[in-house]
């Protein structure tokens, strides 16, 4: 596939070019290639806040992405998601995270309806009313091994907001963005999400429990339960501080991680 041509993803110098950045692997990539020249400077860079991301993300930002950003006359706008958000945890009665539940005889997974909410409507509400944008086209760095994510994004004919990839414009897969961003001299990024999203894999789980916002998540889950006792952050739908997130767990029983097929999270 071609993605320079496809109608909806193409380079539209009309609209504003906003820089939507995840804070992980694929957004520092982005980051590498404004940075080198190899992508024309966005007219706005913004990471939004869900005020649960892991600390790793923050850092990261901090000590590489933001510096660098700014050394070639770029502020990374940080928007908080109370800010613009219409709900939290819960929405019409729901959860609104992609949390486990064990009330039926197998057990399954609720809709994820954080991600659009608390990232793609707060970083368009934030561009509408505070940056004057009239249109835009919002560059995500989906990568080619997040290719379904990127299709199911386009739309022919956009109205307000439009998208492009400019990954997959250089059919760079996450791989090429770890090469990149080690070939520019940074550290490898962290993967980012939230600290309790229950989408992560076994080896994100094992990292959170043994860092600083393993309290944060116990915490969590234990406030989510009150407010349904049959939802859980793992697969294993038992309290996550007594889950059994150890290697040979994972490869006897596999990996309770599941890919994020919406939004914008984990780039
Ligand atoms: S990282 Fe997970 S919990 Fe956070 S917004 Fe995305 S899907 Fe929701």
């Amino acid at each position: 596939m071609i993605w320079n041509n496809i109608p909806g993803a193409t380079y539209d110098p009309k609209r504003t070019q906003i820089f939507s950045s995840g804070g992980g692997v694929q957004s520092a990539a982005i980051t590498a290639l404004i940075v080198l020249g190899e992508l024309p400077r966005p007219d706005l860079a913004v990471i939004v806040d869900t005020e649960r991301e892991k600390s790793t993300t923050w850092k990261y930002l901090e000590s590489v992405t933001a510096p660098a950003l700014a050394r070639v006359g770029i502020e990374i706008h940080r928007v908080k998601k109370s800010d613009y958000a219409t709900f939290d945890l819960v929405t019409c009665g729901k959860i609104a995270i992609p949390a486990f539940t064990s009330a039926s005889e197998q057990v399954g997974k609720l809709p994820t309806y954080c991600s659009g909410e608390w990232k793609t409507r707060v970083m368009q509400r934030w561009a509408t009313r505070s940056q004057g944008v009239k249109k835009a086209q919002t560059w995500i760095g989906f990568s080619v091994d997040e290719i379904g994510r990127a299709a199911r994004m386009i739309k022919p004919k956009p109205g307000k907001w439009g998208v492009r990839f400019p990954l997959l414009e250089r059919n760079m897969d996450r791989n090429d963005c770890l090469a990149l961003v080690k070939q520019i001299g940074w550290p490898a990024p962290p993967r980012s999400s939230c600290w309790m999203c229950p989408n992560m894999h076994m080896r994100e789980w094992r990292e959170i429990m043994n860092g600083p916002d393993r309290d944060k998540v116990v915490d969590f889950e234990r406030k989510i339960r009150l407010k349904d006792p049959d939802i859980w952050l793992t697969d294993q739908c038992k309290p996550v501080e007594t889950a059994d997130f150890s290697i040979i767990n994972e490869s006897m029983w596999g990996d309770s991680g599941a890919e994020c097929d919406s939004g914008q999270c984990f780039i």
